[in-house]
């Protein structure tokens, strides 16, 4: 067996508040964090408040102008960052850098440039009242409250609390309990950066505590995890009435077409299965391949495998118990039919490092062509052509990312257009999470509402209307008395006006 857990459930005295963060490539103690308890967490979101009264008065540039401080920090320590992030999720220094820390630099980067536009007050033309004007404005929630994963730690977690903080809101941030210490290393330079200290809490913990979290008067919940808890997170802010956006898991697949350049394929789709141990939403969890390029596709993926160095182009799993879900993927699939052409088990001698693996003869009905598998397995499937592709593709309760490889641009458009998920990549993987201009949102059980995007921003944000007077006359023609005389002029005006 591999190493031990990330993240043990007791200490060594046997209490069950503190976490211990490990290393999962070589078992080493990072730290240990204790969990916050339900009366932390209700004084972390009042005292969150508190700072957002002036924070959300500022202007929106003046917001953005001090955001803009956080990111320069974010750039000046990035090193440190990428080595804390690699030791507690046994990611690679190199996916820590472009898939994390890179990613956040860009993403701050633009909302704190484009966030005074996105949020100016929007106009809206009314087509028959023309005696009156209307726009929107966009007013911060108050406390936002973050409850995040383990698998990007810092990507995930601090884009969405920089795109909170210039919507004008204060953070209360639940990170994972497997990788707490990248939460408090981020709170570590945000205070350093000279913002208000009480505007971003983080509070560690395990699932109790990203309960007490919604339980604790917070005004909007960001929740990305598994879609078991989101189910539990949702039901728990509609009980209480808190608006959320639920991001969930996935079930990506990749179609790859007749016409498809099969080198690129193979390449895009082995960095699409295997980047982060395949520990990333948007994995590529499932490949249909048209007959025609089935078995060239599969050689060419396996050789690219091959070329994989562990430790430099792979990292490790980040836990214990995910490495087990992949395990139990595998053993399935393998007793239902499928074969191992690479990899299939943990490297031994690598603490969680699972080698990539590739899967063939799958069949859509096995549990490891509809399962999340959340680890490094690239299944495969042969099929007909493109349309059952499609239907395959759309069997799914998920529908987060899917992948269409066609020579055709346009093939692949219609194509993408015809899948039921939030995102659909012609010829690429992974991409667009690190576009932040991009929606990034889930549909069917992958997920409720959106972040990232000028409209994910938005929605951080009260949207409220104001109606106005352009013309006002002494006394407006629906008013009080009623009378038989102004319903036969209402009546004339109506017809006039729809006729
Ligand atoms: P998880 O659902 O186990 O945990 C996510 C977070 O929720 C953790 O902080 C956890 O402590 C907390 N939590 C657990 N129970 C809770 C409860 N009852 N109330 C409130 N909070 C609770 O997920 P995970 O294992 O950390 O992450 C892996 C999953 O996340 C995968 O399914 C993956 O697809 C999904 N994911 C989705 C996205 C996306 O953007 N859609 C991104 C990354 C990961």
């Amino acid at each position: 067996m591999g190493a031990l857990a990330s993240v043990d459930a007791t200490n060594e005295s046997g209490k069950r508040d503190i976490i211990v963060s490990r290393n999962p490539a070589t078992s080493e103690v990072l730290g240990e964090v204790r969990e916050s308890t339900p009366a932390e967490i209700r004084d972390a979101v009042s005292r969150a408040r508190g700072a957002q009264a002036e924070w959300g008065a500022l202007s929106v540039k003046d917001r953005c102008t001090r955001v803009g401080r956080f990111r320069d920090l974010i750039v000046a320590r990035a090193e440190e960052l990428c080595a804390l992030i690699a030791a507690e999720t046994g990611k690679t220094r190199g996916e820590a850098l472009s898939m994390e820390v890179m990613i956040i630099a860009d993403l701050a980067t633009y909302f704190v440039k484009r966030g005074p536009r996105i949020l100016a007050p929007e106009p809206i033309s009314l087509h028959l009242l023309k005696n009156r004007g209307s726009y929107l404005h966009f007013a911060p929630r108050g406390v936002v409250g973050i409850i995040s994963p383990w698998n990007f730690p810092f990507g995930i977690a601090t884009g969405e609390i920089i795109m909170a903080l210039i919507a004008g809101n204060a953070v209360v941030q639940k990170p994972s309990e497997v990788t707490p210490l990248i939460a408090l290393k981020t709170k570590e330079l945000f205070d350093a950066s000279g913002m208000p200290t009480e505007l971003l809490q983080v509070v560690p913990g395990r699932g109790a505590a990203g309960a007490a979290l919604i339980d604790s008067g917070i005004d909007y919940c960001v929740f990305t995890g598994s879609t078991a808890t989101g189910r539990k997170v949702g039901a728990a802010c509609g009980e209480r009435l808190i608006p959320c956006a639920l991001e969930l898991g996935g079930k990506a697949p990749a179609i790859v077409c007749a016409d498809a350049d099969v080198d690129r394929t193979a390449k895009a789709l082995v960095w699409g299965a295997f980047a982060n141990q395949g520990q990333v939403c948007v994995s590529v969890e499932r490949v249909y391949a048209h007959q025609a390029v089935h078995d060239e596709l599969v050689q060419k993926i396996v050789a690219e495998v091959d070329k994989l160095r562990p430790g430099e182009d792979t990292g490790s799993m980040t836990w214990e118990r995910q490495t087990e879900i992949v395990e139990e993927r595998i053993d399935s699939a393998v007793k239902q039919g499928a074969k191992v052409r690479t990899g299939g088990k943990r490297r031994a001698d690598k603490g969680l490092a699972f080698a990539p693996t590739v899967l063939t003869d799958c069949r859509h009905e096995m549990d490891v062509m509809k399962k999340e598998i959340f680890g490094p397995v690239m299944p495969i499937m042969k099929v007909r052509d493109e349309e059952e592709a499609v239907k395959l593709a759309n069997d799914s309760t998920l529908g987060l990312m899917a992948y269409v490889f066609t020579g055709d641009k346009k093939k692949g458009q219609r194509l993408a257009e015809r899948i039921e998920s939030g995102t659909t990549m012609v010829n690429d993987c992974l991409l667009t999470f690190g576009a932040p201009e991009t929606p990034w949102a889930g549909v069917k059980q992958s997920g409720v509402g959106l972040t990232h995007s000028d409209r994910g921003l938005q929605d951080l944000c009260q949207t409220r209307h104001v109606n106005y007077d352009r013309i006002a006359l002494k006394k407006e023609l629906w008013w009080y008395p009623y009378s038989d005389k102004l319903y036969k002029q209402t009546l004339k005006m109506m017809r006039w006006i729809f006729r």
